[in-house]
């Protein structure tokens, strides 16, 4: 895997069910063209004689399962042809999940619910993508549901989402985000409070089956979830939590036997786990590289991508027109709780934070909940329950005017008063 630079169109001859691999150089972009033959980016398929552009970093895999050529034009890293990806074994899982759709239909059931586990770089969003784009090419409306809050496919990190497919991934900007179902998480990693990334899984779960209650093709589509990569200790607890609040059907566990072992063990006899191999293209991403594809992805939030730019807006917000919660308190030793008190109370409590300048270059989620007066009984609940509509950036704080000014996607006012704050910050450099 030696570094190729192509320059003006290389020419790609593929056998049938054989992949080009190819990463773009940092700082370029490569055009891909589909010259002759049937081609896919990751289950959606290519047009012919149509450029598709990918920037800088992109590491993308063109499979064809008839044989094809391929123009690529531009600086990649690396770029070869592969023989030996698991692409059949996906095509089979694909086909049995059909088989289950097939069957919910004609037994009034529903459709089959998927959770897609292992460590990291296993290409488990790829393998998520793969799957959605094959059901929904076949008609069906599956939904897929985000819980890896540290590479969201589908909001902001830090975010725990649910969305509902109804056409393939774009091939070059996949899945189209119109109206998700987002809930704040705060931090993009589900060990820094377990107890509520357990409990917007179960959520999540709840607001999935409402919706196939009443729209059967949700229900006969089925989810695919797509899971963090920490799948030990309470890492693993969050797996065996999930299985059981969505009522999963189909574990698909790639590249890890040991994982693939301990939840055979651990789930219902009825739920199967299949163990799945990682293909041999999916790239190791450093800590470095992960910090920036989640910096972008904010980024793309306020300004856009690609063709389509946004711009945001920058205003004041008064202190005393919001009200900005923290979610969980420092845990405390078990022995300085106050009387009927638990751990998992602190871990779900809304703190109420009085803003200062280390609240600078905070994400900051606009919660759905209603502004409501002065806080009642129960209030909390529906706040860390409810999803968001939003984010905001905190650019600036002024502690003696008692203002912070914030960048925002839409002019002020916000659209509503309860802003739950992100452990991540956002540097806006533009
Ligand atoms: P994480 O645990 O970090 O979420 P993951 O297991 O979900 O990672 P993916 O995001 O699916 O892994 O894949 C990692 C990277 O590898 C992505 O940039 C993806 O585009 C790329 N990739 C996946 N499959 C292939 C392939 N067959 N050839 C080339 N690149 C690939």
């Amino acid at each position: 895997t030696g570094s190729v630079a192509v320059t003006s169109g290389t020419r790609f001859d593929l056998d049938k069910e054989t992949e080009l691999r190819f990463e773009v150089e940092a700082g370029e972009k490569v055009q891909l063209e589909l010259l002759s033959g049937l081609a896919e980016v990751f289950g959606s398929e290519l047009n012919r004689n149509k450029k598709y552009t990918f920037g800088p970093g992109s590491k993308i895999a063109v499979f064809t399962w008839q044989g094809c050529s391929l123009s690529l034009t531009g600086k990649t890293e690396v770029a070869y042809i592969s023989k030996d990806t698991p692409m059949l074994l996906y095509l089979n899982t694909h086909a049995a999940l059909e088989q289950m759709r097939r069957q919910a239909e004609r037994d009034n059931d529903r459709g089959p619910r998927v959770m897609v586990v292992g460590p990291t770089d296993v290409g488990k969003s790829t393998v998520c993508r793969l799957l959605l784009n094959y059901a929904v090419r076949l008609g069906r409306r599956p939904t897929l549901v985000e819980l890896d809050v540290g590479q969201s496919s589908v909001s902001v990190p830090g975010t725990m989402s649910a969305l509902y497919i109804e056409r393939p991934a774009d091939v070059e900007e996949g899945f189209s985000v119109q109206a998700p179902l987002v809930f704040h998480f705060g931090s993009t990693t589900p060990g820094t409070n377990i107890k509520l990334y357990n409990k917007l899984t179960s959520c999540l779960a709840e607001v999935f089956s409402q919706r196939c209650e009443v729209n059967r093709r949700a229900s006969v589509g089925g989810c695919i979830i797509n899971t963090c990569g920490w799948v030990k200790g309470s890492g693993y607890q969050a797996l065996v939590h999930c299985a059981s609040a969505f009522q999963v059907d189909v574990v698909l566990v790639l590249d890890q036997e040991r994982l693939y072992n301990e939840l055979k063990r651990d789930l219902p006899h009825f739920v199967r786990v299949v163990l799945l191999p990682k293909s041999g293209g999916v790239v190791e991403r450093s800590k470095d590289c992960r910090r920036e594809t989640r910096d972008e992805k904010i980024r793309e939030y306020f300004y856009g991508f690609r063709g389509v730019s946004f711009y945001p807006h920058a205003f004041d917000v008064r202190f005393s027109d919001v009200r900005i919660y923290k979610i969980g308190a420092p845990s405390i030793p078990d022995s300085c709780l106050p009387l009927g008190m638990s751990q998992d109370d602190t871990q779900l409590k809304l703190v109420p934070v009085s803003p200062g300048r280390d609240l600078t270059h905070h994400v900051l989620s606009v919660s759905c909940a209603e502004d409501e007066g002065e806080s009642g009984a129960g209030r909390g609940r529906g706040i860390l329950e409810s999803p968001v509509c939003g984010f905001i950036v905190v650019t600036a704080v002024d502690t003696q005017a008692q203002v912070m000014t914030v960048l925002s996607p839409a002019p002020r006012p916000l659209p509503r008063h309860t802003l739950l704050i992100m452990d991540i910050r956002f540097i806006d450099l533009k």
